[in-house]
């Protein structure tokens, strides 16, 4: 079945929360284990439903945010979120409560448990009209980004569109895109500051209501982060300060040299004189080498990828009015994943593929998980799958980059190196967020450029007001949409240095831990995951000084 022959409906909150409550009623009365198993295999299939249905809606307007009919479905599933995750929330609430508890642990997992007890940690009715504010926002500040309709060279561009610009030749064009940027976010500054500072507010409440101090310990329980907490985070922080911004800076200043420049302004993108490597065709052009690449990286890429082109499960193209970003989202009734990404001709088109190619393979390959919780690990474990998969396809390159694909190469891992610090800043700066909840505007952007300060000493906007004053982070969607959700990229990232090492060592080893890794879904906490892929956790020192060793190497020896 195609995408587009989905059957799709608004699902009926009422009967859903009259059919729930048979359900738990019967579920309180059962009087046995294997019953109480059967019924909770019940309510997973009608969940399922719910969230394909929902999935649908939610993509449906990413693809085109201008189209009243995908607007009013995604409002409906939006709106609903929080009902559904009340109603939720009484089964869970049963289950936890099971006379059969220990029967029920031996069936699915201490893993189910753990991420019971932090969802009902995590939840409370008082924060059902919250959260639904809170989607409202985080909408709004999206059609905000999504609506935007930049004029440059005869084209009116929303501000993916802007991106080859960005890493164009030619500095005045490079120069020029990043004004534009930076002239949409200070005409748009004061809607910016408002819809964040409600934002804010909406998330302390949300804190408050469950007796928190602030939202950082809600924070992390929606992030469902079983094995570490806050502290971990900031001491993992300083390694990259202490490893990896030093590298960084070293990297900078050889992009300096090759570039010939006296200074580096943040519009100095390039790693190359003659710019950055770029895909050697269209968008037709790459999935076609994408399918040649995934049929001989392994049997299971093969199906898998056929797959998604065959049942149209990818929208690439980049349009007006489509969300901008890339990301993996899943129907789970129907056991199908799906990759939505904007293309632009940039290296970043082939980067985007195989990174949310990643996700949409461990989906797929975690789907029959007989625990709807178990198809998804938390996000950090979930990167490791994108940013692997991204190392794992390294042989390929030359399909897509031909005679330049040294620099793709070169560029790709001094890139995810240099992401880190970036990472740990955006981290970084929403602990302090949500620590100052009445902090002004004025005082957000002094905080963002004082800790710019410690990650990415020397960055220079030059004469772009905006992004000069702070504002940088007011493009980073995740600190609007999903609080706390950015150092799992990092720690993710550092996992994946892990792969591509023992890449070059044990090519067929490494594809079998990644394998089992994607099988293994989100059966396993984080650092269980981590175990079970036969790697180190990020969180221990030594490990961020082996990697920072190997990749310094690396790149010494393949500088080009
Ligand atoms: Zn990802």
């Amino acid at each position: 079945m195609k995408f587009s022959q989905y059957p799709y409906k608004r699902i009926d909150l009422e009967r859903f929360k009259k059919d729930t409550g048979v359900m738990i009623d019967n579920f309180k009365s059962a009087k046995s284990a294997k019953k109480q198993v059967e019924i909770i295999q019940k309510y997973q299939k009608i969940q399922k439903e719910i969230q394909t249905y929902s999935s649908i809606a939610n993509l449906n307007f990413a693809r085109n945010t201008k189209d009243p009919k995908s607007i009013d479905e995604n409002k409906f599933y939006d709106e609903m979120g929080p009902e559904i995750a009340a109603i939720d929330n009484q089964f869970t609430q049963a289950i936890n409560s099971s006379k059969y508890k220990s029967k029920l642990l031996e069936e699915f997992g201490e893993h189910f448990f753990n991420l019971i007890s932090m969802e009902l940690k995590s939840f409370d009715p008082k924060l059902v009209n919250l959260m639904k504010e809170e989607n409202e926002l985080t909408n709004e500040y999206r059609s905000l980004l999504a609506g935007a309709e930049i004029k440059y060279k005869g084209k009116t561009l929303n501000l993916a569109g802007l991106s080859p610009y960005i890493q164009d030749i030619n500095r005045e064009i490079r120069k020029e895109a990043y004004q534009l940027m930076d002239d949409f976010f200070n005409k748009n500054e004061e809607k910016l500051d408002h819809i964040f500072d409600r934002l804010v507010k909406v998330r302390h409440k949300k804190g408050k209501v469950l007796n928190f101090n602030n939202f950082i310990p809600l924070g992390y329980l929606n992030m469902n982060r079983s094995d570490y907490g806050a502290e971990e985070v900031a001491e993992y922080r300083k390694q990259i300060v202490r490893h990896i911004v030093p590298l960084v800076k070293k990297i900078n200043e050889k992009r300096k040299d090759i570039l010939g420049y006296n200074k580096m302004f943040i519009y100095d993108t390039l790693y190359f004189k003659e710019g950055n490597p770029k895909p050697k065709g269209n968008l037709d052009f790459q999935v076609k080498q994408a399918k040649k690449m995934y049929s001989e990286l392994s049997k299971e890429t093969k199906d898998f990828f056929n797959m998604m082109i065959d049942e149209e499960l990818m929208d690439l193209e980049n349009r007006s009015g489509k969300s901008g970003g890339g990301f993996c989202t899943s129907f789970p009734s129907i056991e199908r994943p799906y990759i939505f990404a904007n293309f632009n001709g940039t290296d970043h088109d082939v980067t985007v593929l195989t990174h949310e190619a990643g996700h949409a393979f461990q989906g797929f390959q975690s789907r029959k998980q007989a625990v709807n919780r178990y198809l998804w690990p938390t996000y950090e474990a979930c990167e490791i799958h994108s940013m692997s998969m991204e190392f794992l396809t390294w042989d390929w390159m030359h399909l897509f980059f031909k005679e330049d694909t040294e620099k793709f190469l070169f560029k790709h891992l001094a890139g995810s190196l240099a992401f880190l610090p970036y990472g740990a800043l955006v981290d970084h700066f929403q602990h302090w967020i949500y620590e100052n909840p009445d902090a002004t505007a004025k005082e957000r952007k002094l905080q963002w450029l004082e800790l710019e300060n410690i990650y990415q000493p020397g960055k220079n906007y030059d004469k772009l007001n905006f992004f000069k004053n702070g504002g940088f982070w007011q493009k980073q969607a995740h600190i609007y949409e999903m609080p706390f959700y950015y150092i799992d990229y990092t720690l993710a990232q550092v996992c994946a240095f892990q792969f591509w090492i023992k890449m070059q060592e044990d090519r067929k080893g490494v594809w079998n831990d990644y394998l089992q890794l994607c099988k293994a879904g989100g059966s396993m906490s984080f650092l269980d995951l981590v175990k079970l892929a036969n790697i180190k956790s990020p969180f221990d020192p030594k490990v961020f000084e082996e990697v920072a060793t190997k990749i310094n190497n690396w790149l010494s020896e393949n500088s080009l």
